[in-house]
């Protein structure tokens, strides 16, 4: 089974996924995605991902950010307990 992550998808589109150099001339189609900055060509939608999964690790690896995580987990549990309650 898979991990939902939630992770800010703002420009991911247009980063590269290697160098991280953000620009819309990145994003050749649709389909392709190449960098500007060190000529890195991808699956657009896989370069995205690579770019968002990037994010996520080193959001994971500071510690100062760990709050964040945390404070977002209660609404989500408080979320299932209602949904329990009313079935
Ligand atoms: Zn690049």
């Amino acid at each position: 089974m898979g991990q939902l992550v939630k992770e800010r998808a703002a420009y991911s589109s247009q980063t590269c996924a290697v160098c991280e150099h953000c620009a819309p001339e990145n994003r050749e189609s649709q389909a392709v995605f190449r960098c500007h900055g060190c000529g890195h060509i991808a699956n657009a939608d896989s370069n995205a991902a690579r770019v968002l999964l990037g994010r996520y690790e080193r959001r994971m690896n500071r510690p100062s950010l760990d709050a964040e995580g945390k404070g977002m987990s209660l609404p989500a549990k408080r979320q299932l307990g209602d949904l329990r309650l009313s079935a």
